[in-house]
């Protein structure tokens, strides 16, 4: 029998915009290449929401309990001008916290002007340090070294940095060692992210998939690890210390411990959709609506119904079928 989650107890809370589907990178468990090839129809200038309907929405949500607020996309240092954009969700009042996920090869040219806007904190996706694996993997042979000058030009800017890294069996497992040695020896948070089956574009399967458990034990060959206390509710990452230094890691453990009864997320997806679940089938347009007049009050009732009628549960319910069959939106879209 289905278990019954009270709407309750899992309050809106977080935002999650994709500023666009487009992306420099075509990695290959996200956009492989020979998916979003030259052929690829992306999504047209004026099928993606404007920074004034991003922040009318993001108002709307703020009413409803929204205090963080997370910059995606597809690359969001790909959409012109975002600093723009930040500096308009910066100036709501109500908002405590923005923050940005990126592949981070941009940072040297943004990274100040980023935090000048409001900016506080920023993920930076990073799978591997051996060069040609990671070049394989970002599926447009961008180097290590890129990512690595994106991370250092967002600590020199004063930005909190977190890096996380999608593990793959087969892909990248010989990477974990080395990836947390590098974070701790920098003093930057680490977050090892369960391969998903986002979108139907990425060929996931239940194969392909390491677990929280299996990353400890690899991590236990060479660290102690001691669990810390969840800061908030709904905290998402499973995180410990590695013992004898202040240096963080957590799991995005989607796959194998779920949390659909704490999620408190919602997103917004670059063509102005409203989703209350990452693996959705479909989500309520709200673009049409903000063109057609809507008020703020009308939005805001919206957004109100929508959550209030969720019943997502996707992560608690995953089965073969669903997980290799269903449709569901790519996360170039949704921005995971
Ligand atoms: N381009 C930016 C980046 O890579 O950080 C932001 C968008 S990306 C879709 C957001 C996050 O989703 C990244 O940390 C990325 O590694 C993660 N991601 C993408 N596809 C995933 C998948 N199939 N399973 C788990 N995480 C995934
Ligand atoms: Fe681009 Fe990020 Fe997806 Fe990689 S994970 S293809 S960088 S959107
Ligand atoms: Fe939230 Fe959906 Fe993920 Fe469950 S599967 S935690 S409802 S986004």
């Amino acid at each position: 029998m289905k278990k019954a989650i009270d709407q309750l107890s899992r309050p809106f809370k977080d935002l999650r915009i994709s500023v666009t589907d487009r992306c420099n990178f075509r990695c290959r468990y996200c956009m492989p290449a020979e998916i979003f090839g030259p052929d690829y129809a992306f999504l047209p200038k004026q099928e993606i929401l404007s920074f004034e309907e991003i922040e009318r929405i993001t108002k709307a949500s703020v009413n409803l309990g929204v205090r963080k607020v997370k910059l995606t996309g597809g690359e969001p240092l790909i959409r012109k001008n975002l600093h723009q954009l930040i500096r308009k969700l910066y100036e709501i009042e109500e908002i405590e916290d923005i923050g940005l996920t990126t592949n981070g090869i941009l940072l040297p040219t943004y990274a100040d002007r980023l935090k000048e806007a409001g900016l506080k904190r920023i993920n930076i996706s990073l799978d591997a340090l051996e060069e040609n694996l990671f070049k394989k993997m970002n599926g447009v042979g961008a180097s290590v070294e890129k990512v690595k000058a994106g991370i250092d030009a967002a600590i020199q800017a004063g930005l909190k940095v977190k890096i996380n890294m999608v593990v793959q069996k087969g892909v990248n497992e010989d990477e974990i060692i080395p990836m947390a040695e590098y974070c701790k020896v920098k003093e930057i948070p680490l977050r090892f992210i369960e391969f998903m089956d986002v979108g139907n574009s990425n060929g996931w399967n239940w194969d392909q998939i390491v677990t929280k458990k299996e990353m400890m034990g690899i991590l236990a060959s060479r660290y102690e690890l001691i669990p810390i206390e969840p800061d908030y509710y709904g905290e998402v990452a499973k995180r410990y210390r590695l013992k004898g230094s202040d240096s963080e890691i957590g799991f995005i453990t989607s796959v194998s411990e779920t949390f659909c009864s704490e999620c408190t997320r919602g997103r917004i997806s670059a063509n102005g959709s409203f989703y209350t679940c990452l693996f959705a089938q479909s989500g309520v347009d709200l673009k049409e609506d903000l063109r057609n007049g809507m008020t703020d009050t009308e939005l805001m009732n919206k957004l109100n119904q929508i959550w209030n009628n969720r019943n997502d549960r996707y992560s608690e319910e995953r089965t073969e079928e669903s997980a290799v069959k269903r449709k569901k939106i790519e996360m170039s879209y949704i921005g995971g």
